[in-house]
């Protein structure tokens, strides 16, 4: 399989999109074509563990890739988890989380940051690359800490980190600073997460940055959802949840069923987008977003226009108003027209804006809808799941949820199933779910994890619960326009 840049010719393997993360002209990897998955290769994956259906799907996309290889990295990223890494948690006649938050992190990132480390060692391998890689990292805050955890002490390999200062929840920012490992740093940026990935989208296109860092030995590469290599495990989730409604007898085969997907750089939803391009049987893809709702307002109008106002919500991990992985949508489309592409993004950057044409508009609308919640849309939806059947979510789930309810309300005679997608674990934003359960505010968030447990008797975390007496290792505060100062000086 090779992989095609979104904004012109270039053209790699799967091992050259992992390791380069981005294309030489700022475009993203995509597949050259979607590889099907048939009737027998779901009949074959019904018996098989998580681990077995994720290499499974995997291999599809990196046949240079060993699979028995790819099926023991899967083995021991999600030995990581605990239990079932991907389970499916009936709430109603046909409504059903997918729970992707019982990994090393608490957040739906580990599910593809325990995997892409194999694949990146492994593509460096396959490419012949001798120098040391450096992977950069802009995260809005769960990226950072699932990134820096998934390659900790990888040989070769180092991992930095830069979060909005301001930007992330205190949970974040303590698991991030406090993070062990003699290959990693941690930098906060003044600014928001969009700077972040601005900033680090800019080192990763600048040939004189390249060329500096060689001089060091070293290439980069990204754990950011731009990367191909991120997308690949994320798309074994979709079908593993199908999967796991059918063997429950809940549907049967070819059924579609909808999903509903808390959405901040778009890398989620992509991933079910491609797995319903690779045949499984999807109908809708809702989008959930909260005030910063760009994407309910393009998926609406076809229009994208980040000149608004930002907001800083309970669900950090969604303040975004440049979705990267939108480009890979564009990209479908418009009939995978670089040209039209590479002229949008260059729109984007110089005006914040660009439009689609009326039949790309038509083509997204039949499979996505895009839906929002503010910030107490987002508590009455939790309020009232946790009232009606005593189950908590965070609070990114919370807009997914308010997104859900506001379709089944618009809907009341949709029969389709549902499955929402419950991207962290609640304790990660203990103080935010407190009060949306219990109406308590508590301004400690060690208090509030006490408390939660107190109201919800959900097991704590071990890895939040150790925060508390950790101490922070990195406190460095940088402007966002000198962060390649700060990659140099880790690398020399
Ligand atoms: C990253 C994240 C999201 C958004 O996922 P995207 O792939 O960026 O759309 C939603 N919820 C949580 C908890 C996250 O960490």
């Amino acid at each position: 399989m090779k992989f095609l840049s979104t904004r012109g010719g270039e053209k790699v393997t799967g091992a050259q999109a992992v390791v380069k993360g981005l294309a030489d002209d700022g475009g993203l990897f995509v597949p050259e074509k979607f590889p099907a998955v048939t009737k027998e290769d779901m009949d074959a994956m019904l018996e098989m563990s998580y681990p077995e259906r994720a290499a499974k799907i995997l291999k599809t996309f990196f046949d240079e890739y060993d699979e028995k290889e790819l099926l023991s990295a899967c083995e021991n990223a999600y030995s990581k988890f605990e239990g079932d890494p991907a389970p499916l948690v009936r709430l109603d006649d046909g409504v059903y989380m997918l729970e992707l938050w019982h990994g090393p992190t608490c957040a739906f990132k580990d599910m593809a940051l325990t995997v892409l480390p194999h694949l990146l060692k492994k593509g460096c391998e396959i490419c012949g690359i001798k120098e040391d890689v450096l992977v950069l990292v802009a995260t809005s805050g769960d990226t950072g800490k699932a990134a820096l955890e998934g390659f900790k002490d990888a040989k070769g390999v180092k991992v930095m980190v830069f979060y909005p200062s301001e930007g992330v929840s205190k949970m974040q920012k303590l698991q991030m600073c406090t993070q062990e490992g003699n290959n990693v740093n941690v930098v906060a940026v003044r600014g928001n997460f969009d700077d972040c990935q601005t900033a680090v989208k800019k080192i990763f296109s600048s040939e004189e940055y390249a060329a500096t860092l060689k001089e060091h030995n070293t290439v980069l590469s990204s754990a950011n959802s731009i990367n191909f290599g991120r997308l690949a495990p994320q798309i074994a989730y979709y079908f593993s949840s199908y999967l796991d409604l059918l063997s429950s007898g809940q549907i049967e085969y070819g059924e579609e069923i909808d999903f509903c997907v808390p959405t901040g750089n778009f890398g989620n939803i992509l991933a079910a987008y491609y797995a319903k391009k690779m045949g499984l049987p999807v109908r809708r893809l809702h989008c959930a977003s909260n005030e910063n709702k760009i994407l309910t307002d393009f998926l609406a109008t076809g229009v994208y226009d980040v000149n608004r106002e930002f907001y800083k919500t309970t669900s950090p991990s969604m303040d975004i108003l440049v979705s990267s992985n939108l480009e890979r949508l564009l990209y479908e489309v418009s009939g995978r027209n670089a040209k039209l592409i590479k002229k949008r993004m260059e729109d984007l950057k110089k005006d914040g804006r660009y439009e689609l044409t009326a039949e790309e508009l038509k083509e997204i609308q039949e499979t996505f809808d895009g839906g929002f919640a503010d910030e107490e849309g987002c508590v009455e939806a939790m309020y009232d799941v946790f009232c009606d059947v005593g189950y908590t979510m965070d609070t990114h789930t919370g807009c997914a949820m308010k997104v859900a309810v506001d379709w089944f309300e618009k809907h009341k005679k949709d029969e389709t199933k549902m499955v929402i997608v419950s991207t962290a674990n609640p304790y990660k934003f203990p103080q935010d779910v407190l009060y949306a359960v219990t109406g308590n505010d508590v301004k400690d968030s060690f208090k509030g994890i006490k408390r939660l447990h107190a109201a919800t008797a959900m097991a704590v975390p071990k890895c939040l619960k150790e925060l508390r007496d950790k101490e922070p290792r990195f406190t460095r505060v940088a402007d966002k326009k000198k962060l390649f100062e700060e990659v140099l000086e880790f690398v020399k």
